[in-house]
C-alpha cells in the first residue's frame, strides 16, 4: 500500500553522488518516494503550507537584518519543466519573498563581462529565495557542447564555479542545485504538444529540435557537471522530470530542508511590546 511518504529524504535519495551515471538515469522514477500521482499531489499541498511558513520566517528575519538567503539553481534540457517549477513551487509562497531570474543567451553586454557577472547581479538579497531558471551552468553546458569558447576556457570554469559557490555559501546563501532530467522520448512528446497547441507556440523554438541531435553530448556535459561541481557545500540533485508531480514535490521538499537547516525563529520585537499595548489601548 502506498501512503505517499518519503522512505529516504529527498536530499539523500536525489543527491547526484547517490545516483548512477546520468546516461542510465530513469526519468520516470521517483527515488525515495513511495506513492503515486494523487499521493504526491496531496502531499505537495500539505508540504506547500509548511514551505510557505518557513519562507515567511526567512523573510521576517531578512527584514530584521539577517542576510541569509536560499538560492535554487534550476537546470535541465528544453521542456524539462523548469518554468513549471517556478510557477508551481515558487507559486506556493509569497511572491514578494522571491527573486526569480531566467538566463537566456547572453546579450552583447553580458558577453563583454566574465560569465559570472550576470549571475552576481541576480543573487538574492537577505531573506529572499532566489530562483535561477538556467544559471552559470549554461557556461559549461551548451557552451561546452558547441565549443562556444575554446575548450581551455570552459575547462577552467568548473573550478571557478566551485570557488564562486564556496564564497556564496560562506556569505550566508544556501545553494540548492537541481537538474531536471526528462527522457528523450518525453521531450519529443512535449515538443509535439507545443506544436499542436496555439497556446504553447510561444514556448516553441525551432532550435530545440536541432539540440536533440546533441543529446548524448549534453548528457556527457551534465555528467561532467555532477562529477566536478557536486560539492557538500553546494550539492547537486538529479530530479526525474517525466512526472511533473514528482519533480515539483521533490524540489519543494529540498527547499523545505534548506530552510529548516537555517534553524530560524521569529525575530524579537525591536520595541517594547507592553509599552505599545498600553499606547494602543489608550489611543482612540
Ligand atoms: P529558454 O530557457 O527556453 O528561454 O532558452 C534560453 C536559451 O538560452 C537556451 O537555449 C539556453 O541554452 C541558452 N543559453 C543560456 N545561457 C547561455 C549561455 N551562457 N551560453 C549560451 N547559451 C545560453
Ligand atoms: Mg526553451
Amino acid at each position: 500500500m502506498s501512503n505517499g511518504a518519503w522512505s529516504t529524504p529527498a536530499q539523500k535519495s536525489l543527491r547526484a553522488s547517490e545516483l548512477g551515471p546520468i546516461a542510465a538515469f530513469d526519468a520516470d522514477s521517483t527515488p525515495g518516494f513511495d506513492g503515486d500521482k494523487s499521493d504526491g499531489e496531496a502531499l505537495l499541498t500539505k508540504r506547500g503550507e509548511h514551505f510557505a511558513d518557513l519562507q515567511e520566517l526567512l523573510y521576517a528575519n531578512g527584514r530584521s537584518g539577517d542576510d541569509r538567503s536560499v538560492l535554487l539553481v534550476l537546470q535541465g534540457m528544453d521542456t524539462a519543466g523548469k518554468g513549471g517549477i517556478v510557477r508551481h513551487v515558487g507559486g506556493l509562497v509569497d511572491p514578494q519573498g522571491l527573486a526569480i531570474t531566467g538566463f537566456g543567451k547572453p546579450t552583447p553586454e553580458e558577453l563583454s563581462h566574465d560569465f559570472l557577472w550576470r549571475i552576481r547581479n541576480a543573487l538574492p538579497a537577505g531573506g529572499r529565495i532566489g530562483i535561477f531558471d538556467r544559471s552559470h551552468y549554461e557556461d559549461v553546458l551548451p557552451v561546452r557542447v558547441h565549443n562556444l569558447v575554446p575548450q581551455s576556457e570552459w575547462e577552467a570554469r568548473y573550478t571557478v564555479i566551485n570557488d564562486f559557490e564556496r564564497d556564496l555559501v560562506d556569505q550566508g546563501t544556501t545553494v540548492v542545485k537541481c537538474a531536471l532530467v526528462v527522457s528523450k522520448d518525453e521531450q519529443k512528446a512535449r515538443l509535439a504538444e507545443r506544436l499542436d497547441r496555439p497556446d504553447k507556440y510561444w514556448k516553441f523554438n525551432p532550435g530545440d529540435i536541432d539540440e536533440r541531435a546533441y543529446w548524448d553530448a549534453y548528457l556527457e556535459a551534465y555528467q561532467a557537471v555532477f562529477d566536478r561541481t557536486d560539492t557538500d557545500y553546494a550539492p547537486w540533485h538529479i530530479i526525474p522530470a517525466n512526472r511533473k508531480w514528482f519533480s515539483r514535490l521533490a524540489i519543494c521538499e529540498l527547499l523545505i530542508t534548506a530552510l529548516e537547516n537555517l534553524d530560524l525563529s521569529w525575530p524579537p520585537a525591536d520595541f517594547d511590546v507592553e509599552e505599545q499595548k498600553k499606547r494602543l489601548a489608550a489611543s482612540e
